[in-house]
């Protein structure tokens, strides 16, 4: 039913039919699209990926900030993951979701003591970030706590090309520093004194790093790990989490590299890691969800400046953050429609599609060549599935955008939707700027100034 060289044909009849039914349209002008059967897929093509090797047992979770959707996350549920969390409000959306804490991976780079307590408290796995950590969690576990617990290293075997994504440069802020002086040996020493840690965790690397480095990192972990168990005679260190981090193809539909591709490297670095020995554990977030997803906006008005045409789109740095901040790490291939939705075609246009924000840089794509744009078309932003529509950002008081999951109908033909997440209303907007204090300031002040109040009337008693 589902194959990945339909998915630009797949996703066109999706947007021409979200216009169709009013999901898109002037008064909803922007929305996110997931394509539930297409994550499906990704899933089974992760299982598939590291069931060629059939003597390890491997728990895959889902980086739930990738896509901090419950819908979404109750999905990846069914399909039998398990779910990676780094702050309290995951952890609250994973067990929403219905993920047993058997299969919930916390991760947090701050945890709390409170943190702590909870995730000891409900059992889910607990990798600490530091030696600190383990000092904390030492003191908050009771001997009978159902955690699994470990700890994060950083192998530092370098970064990326895209500096903020990259997690085992030297400086890292995350996990233990492998290579700093002394540091092997007082993990080595940590786990000798606490029988309780049975786990090592690295999370290597992210968009911009290669399959090479990513398994380098996770080699270092493994050999790590033999290091630990061969100084205290026993298999102390049952299991490797080897966290996400496989890049996404933004430059075609493609979805590449593939799982295969990661498990080929890593059995080429660390080829005993698939032994049987370790249970490992996943943790990929953004190549599960990114080719699954786009975001649908539109046009509101066009104008020609300085000799470029624009086109101002309600798709902005609200949606699209790290694309309007970072446009060359974070380029997105644009799609154009007419205002029923169906692909535009015609001699190309260079164009800026620009977004609703107040700030002269919301440009989701610069002087791209697309067939020209005119009011009241539509343009799709691909390969958004994971980190955009889900994670909006406020500026402007602009609404969070509603966001919709399609599959294919069972009976035949056709694709159905369902609401992931409604539309922020202005009232909820209002109430989030703090509507329900509205006099806290001036009553902190004291009395209003009459002289300021007065010429409107509506000066407050
Ligand atoms: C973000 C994150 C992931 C997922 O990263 P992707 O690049 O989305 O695969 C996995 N593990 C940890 C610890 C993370 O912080």
């Amino acid at each position: 039913m589902f194959a990945e060289a339909q998915r630009s044909a797949r996703f066109a009849e999706a947007l021409r039919l979200a216009v169709a039914q009013g999901l898109l349209g002037e008064q909803r002008p922007v929305a996110g699209f997931l394509d539930a059967d297409g994550v499906r897929a990704s899933v089974d093509a992760l299982r598939d990926a590291f069931a060629v090797e059939p003597g390890v047992r491997v728990l895959h979770t889902f980086a739930a900030k990738a896509a901090s959707l419950v819908p979404v996350l109750r999905l990846l549920a069914d399909c039998g993951m398990g779910c990676e969390v780094a702050s309290p409000g995951e952890l609250r959306l994973a067990v929403e979701a219905g993920f047993t804490p058997q299969r919930i991976v916390l991760d947090s780079p701050a945890k709390t003591r409170d943190e702590l307590r909870l995730a000891l408290a409900l059992g889910v796995t607990v990798n600490a970030d530091s030696f600190g950590e383990i000092a904390r969690i030492e003191k908050l576990r009771s001997p009978d706590s159902a955690s699994v617990l470990g700890l994060r290293v950083n192998p530092q075997v370098g970064g990326g090309s895209i500096e903020p994504m990259s997690t085992a440069t030297t400086t890292s802020k995350f996990g233990v520093a492998l290579r700093d002086p002394g540091a092997r040996e007082q993990v080595v020493g940590t786990f000798a004194e606490r029988p309780w840690l049975t786990r090592l965790h690295a999370h290597v690397g992210s968009q911009g790093c290669s399959l090479e480095l990513i398994a380098a990192g996770i080699a270092e972990t493994y050999q790590l790990a033999e290091e630990i168990n061969e100084t205290l005679g026993d298999q102390r260190i049952t299991g490797i989490d080897i966290g996400g981090g496989l890049p996404v193809n933004f430059a075609g539909d493609e979805a590449r590299p593939a799982f295969a591709d990661y498990v080929t490297a890593l059995r080429k670095a660390a080829p005993k890691i698939f032994d049987g020995r370790y249970d490992l554990v996943t943790e990929f977030g953004r190549s599960l969800l990114a080719k699954n997803g786009f975001i649908g906006a539109r046009v509101e008005y066009t104008k020609d400046a300085g000799g470029r045409r624009i086109a101002l789109t309600h798709a902005g740095a609200q949606i699209a953050t790290r694309t309007v901040f970072m446009p060359e790490a974070w380029p997105l291939r644009v799609g154009a429609f007419d205002g029923e939705g169906r692909p535009r075609s015609g001699r190309p246009v260079v164009q800026d599609i620009a977004g609703p924000c107040c700030f002269a840089g919301d440009i989701v794509a610069h002087a791209r060549e697309l067939p020209e744009l005119r009011e009241g078309d539509f343009v799709a932003l691909y390969d958004t599935g994971a980190y955009y529509f889900s994670t909006p950002w406020a500026y402007n008081s602009l609404p969070r955008p509603a966001v919709y999951g399609f599959a294919g109908d069972p009976g035949g033909a056709g694709l159905r939707f369902a609401p992931v997440r409604d539309a922020q209303s202005l009232d909820s907007v209002a109430a989030e700027s703090g509507l329900g204090h509205v006099d806290a300031l001036t009553e902190l002040c004291g009395a209003a100034h009459p002289q300021a109040t007065q010429p409107g009337g509506n000066a407050h008693p």
